[in-house]
């Protein structure tokens, strides 16, 4: 059985130390999805971050595995290593070149989605003024599907999430976004959103941010709670988990270098205040998240494809699509 967890932060440092990547271990996940880089963060910040993370993976082969395959999750897992893959938060790292996509793909890149919180030139952000999908955003969406990433819309605005999840061959996800009825917030999804990612044949991914679940102190519970809102509206097939904690590390700055404004970034008028940061649930929750999901009243099968099944099924569709287009072609 295969726990996977599709977002989670460490400091945005070549330094970072991967102590909690061994703390989501340790408490049971066997695949991770971390960040990478987000639209505030310089395409200088992003490749630094991306060849220091690639570099403590490849120091510790026999704890760590970067992977590119959901085969290779399961050769981890079976190894006793924990399976990491990459994301991006925002298209700004690609530089309006969807050849870019490609690059990320060979570096370590397994999911991405376009726009964070605020508008660009490819999508929109869930707290800027709605646009739509720019046409440049159109031949993103189809570079991501080319390349066999896996096409994320949290942090995206709602109606270019829905034109994201139209013009998509692939499944869609929402790697760490909420039921907007049980929690409204503008990063959290309406029941429209959450059926065209159903109809994607994709997977709404619970975040375990306080916000976004609407309770202050969050644990495994309120995950449940919100995991079986989405399984209720669309099914059980449709719901993941992506618990988004963001780890700190005291004495490792990861400020964005320039004009950085946490305020434009978590703008006050969405209710991010800034002496009020959230709070995450602890690592450890993973340990009690199938319990949780049984009290919810989930069968302990339906309560695996909460925790990975899932995933690993959209993922080998997605990851897998490169592959299979150029079997397609040479039969
Ligand atoms: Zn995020």
């Amino acid at each position: 059985m295969i726990h996977w967890d599709a977002h989670a932060c460490l400091p945005q440092h070549p330094l970072a130390d991967f102590a909690p990547v061994r703390r989501l271990h340790a408490a049971g996940v066997n695949y991770v999805s971390l960040n990478v880089g987000a639209d505030m963060n310089p395409l200088s910040q992003v490749m630094s971050v991306i060849a220091g993370y690639r570099a403590t993976i490849a120091a510790d082969p026999a704890r760590y595995a970067l992977v590119s395959s959901v085969d290779d999750i399961i050769q981890a897992a079976a190894d006793g290593r924990m399976a990491i893959g990459f994301d991006l938060e925002g298209a700004l790292p690609l530089l309006e070149q969807p050849d870019m996509v490609a690059l990320y793909a060979q570096l370590g890149v397994r999911q991405i989605h376009f726009a964070y919180n605020r508008n660009n030139s490819v999508a929109d952000g869930c707290h800027d003024t709605p646009r739509g999908l720019t046409p440049l955003g159109v031949r993103m969406v189809e570079a991501v599907n080319e390349h066999g990433i896996l096409m994320d819309c949290s942090h995206t605005g709602r109606r270019c999430s829905l034109e994201i999840m139209h013009v998509a061959s692939q499944p869609v996800i929402f790697s760490h976004a909420n039921p907007d009825t049980l929690a409204p917030h503008g990063r959290n999804v309406t029941d429209e959103q959450i059926r065209a990612c159903a109809a994607t044949g994709g997977v709404v991914c619970v975040s375990g941010l306080s916000f976004f679940l609407g309770s202050a102190r969050p644990d495994a519970a309120d995950v449940a709670r919100h995991v079986a809102y989405i399984a209720d509206l669309v099914g059980v097939q449709h719901v993941g988990i992506g618990l988004d904690i963001c780890f700190q590390q005291p004495g490792l700055d990861d400020t964005p270098p320039g004009g950085f404004d946490p305020a434009y970034w978590w703008p006050a008028h969405a209710g991010y205040r800034a002496d009020a940061p959230p709070t995450f649930t602890p690592p450890e929750v993973w340990r009690e998240l199938p319990a949780a999901l049984r009290r919810a009243g989930m069968r302990e099968s339906e309560a695996e494809l909460v925790l990975g099944r899932n995933m690993m099924r959209v993922a080998q569709q997605v990851w897998g699509a490169p592959a299979a287009a150029a079997l397609a072609r040479a039969a």
